[in-house]
């Protein structure tokens, strides 16, 4: 399959189309940006990292019934995916207490929620991805009520497949963002990436509340030992599947 045109350019990933109008591709960077792009710098060997993770994330997925857009890796940090129109959502899952949850509501680091708590914001870097209340995605018209419902109910599935996913590799899914769009038949499909780069992962066995981050955090934090966390986080996912198949 031949690829063609650059469609669009991320902060992540570079979109290309290809000789099937369904079909794109997407070359995942070791750019790394953090608060609205304000801070900006590389991780070594991330694009690939995160291809390589999110791909097999994907694929345990649609074993487990969830309608993704990962089609197959052409090469380690490239992704074959369905096209698909994004719905300008960022949905995010929290298990734990942590970064803007922890910002806006004042609970403390490490809560765990008595339940999976499940946010929509506006993508939107101009506007800074804010929070969303239904009433203003309605306003907007950002994605009809049936839309929110099969995405609310599929972000829940998602997360207790994941946690589960995470756990069998020592870690711990504080949260995450996932992010939907729409094929040519209108049907609902998982898309963008899941990668440290956009969950929460902690440690099991590390107490220490630096020591135990390993996503980037580190890179947004200034922890240090950004690429070996990242790298830490695909053995044990390599590990996990192989163990699972
Ligand atoms: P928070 O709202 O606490 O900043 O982020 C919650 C979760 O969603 C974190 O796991 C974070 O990595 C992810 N997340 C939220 N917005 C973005 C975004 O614009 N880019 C990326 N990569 N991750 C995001």
């Amino acid at each position: 399959m031949s690829v063609n045109s650059k469609l669009y350019e991320g902060k992540a990933k570079i979109l290309y189309t290809t000789d099937d109008p369904e079909v794109l591709l997407a070359d995942f960077k070791d750019d790394a940006t953090a608060f609205n792009a304000q801070k900006r710098g590389s991780i070594q060997g991330k694009g690939k990292i995160n291809c390589i993770i999110s791909s097999k994330l994907f694929e345990q997925l649609e074993a487990h019934g969830i309608k993704t857009h990962f089609i197959a890796n052409p090469a380690p940090n490239q992704m074959r995916v369905r096209a698909v129109n994004i719905l300008p959502l960022e949905v995010v899952v929290r298990n734990i207490a942590a970064g803007s949850l922890c910002q806006q509501t004042g609970l403390p680091l490490g809560t765990v929620l008595k339940k999976p708590l499940v946010e929509f914001y506006y993508k939107n870097d101009e506007l800074g991805d804010p929070l969303l209340t239904s009433d203003r995605l309605y306003l907007m018209e950002l994605a009809t009520p049936e839309q929110v419902d099969a995405i609310t109910h599929l972000a829940l599935q998602i997360n207790e497949f994941l946690r589960g996913f995470w756990q069998r590799c020592s870690i711990t899914l504080v949260d995450f963002k996932l992010e939907f769009g729409l094929d040519s038949q209108q049907q609902l499909l998982l898309a963008d990436e899941i990668s440290p780069d956009t969950c929460r992962l902690w440690d099991i066995a590390e107490g220490d509340s630096n020591r135990r981050v390993l996503d980037k955090d580190r890179f947004r934090r200034d922890l240090g030992n950004v690429e070996n966390a990242y790298q830490e986080v695909l053995q044990r996912v390599i590990k996990a599947v192989e163990t699972k198949n």
